[in-house]
């Protein structure tokens, strides 16, 4: 059965199924960076997602905040690089906007990616067409916004598609920002590797929310 709102134990496990998704996407990540950068973006994320699992396999969280937070933190303090502080960020800020929620429905689900697009911004600098992860996360938080008032299958659906053709549309970006910039023209045709983290990210939770 699809579900309409997650209790914190579901947010654990469907981040607990994001690890997964990520974990098994490292050839992916690391062939998506090695077109654009220096190919340690897979390494990075499954390094970051290992440590999402040590902290919230098995354990019990009073709030759905908690969750997104102790993720946040465990990506910050394990993967280093651009890569830690923007998605240790995405998480973090994200969660930090569910303070006193007490599930996870399509109104904390728009709240969370708000605030996850606007915190890494602030933090990375980046903005769309820049050919980063923003690229893919700050479409989905509008879409995110759009659909909040829609039962929580039919918007992680809405929300998981958006970072989809967010991603795709960086292919037809010039990097600007990070290690891709030297590139220039030569990034055209591929998509940002932060960006494909992304969809899977929320084709994770599409996954988990539609069919659990
Ligand atoms: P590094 O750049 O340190 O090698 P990774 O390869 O793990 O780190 O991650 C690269 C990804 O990080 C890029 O594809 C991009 O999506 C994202 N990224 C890098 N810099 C920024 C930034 N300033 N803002 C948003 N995302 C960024
Ligand atoms: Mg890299």
């Amino acid at each position: 059965m699809p579900k309409e709102t997650l209790s914190p134990a579901e947010c654990r496990d469907m981040m607990l199924a994001v690890a997964d998704a990520i974990i098994a996407a490292e050839p992916v990540l690391t062939d998506a960076d090695r077109a654009l950068g220096d190919g340690d973006h897979g390494i990075g994320m499954s390094r970051g997602m290992n440590a999402v699992k040590d902290k919230l396999a098995g354990q019990e969280f009073e709030s759905v905040e908690k969750v997104f937070t102790t993720m946040g933190m465990a990506m910050m303090s394990s993967m280093g690089g651009a890569s830690g502080a923007v998605f240790g960020t995405l998480f973090r800020a994200g969660g930090k906007a569910l303070t006193g929620a007490e599930s996870f429905g399509s109104r904390e689900l728009a709240a969370f990616f708000t605030a996850a697009s606007e915190g890494v911004q602030t933090r990375g600098g980046a903005k769309v067409g820049d050919k980063t992860m923003v690229d893919s996360l700050a479409p989905a938080a509008e879409k995110a916004v759009a659909v909040a008032e829609s039962g929580l299958p039919e918007a992680i659906a809405a929300v998981a598609d958006a970072a989809e053709s967010g991603k795709e549309a960086s292919k037809d970006m010039i990097a600007t920002m990070g290690r891709a910039k030297t590139l220039g023209e030569k990034t055209l045709g591929h998509p940002d590797a932060g960006a494909v983290s992304v969809t899977i990210i929320l084709s994770a939770m599409r996954d988990y929310i539609v069919a659990a």
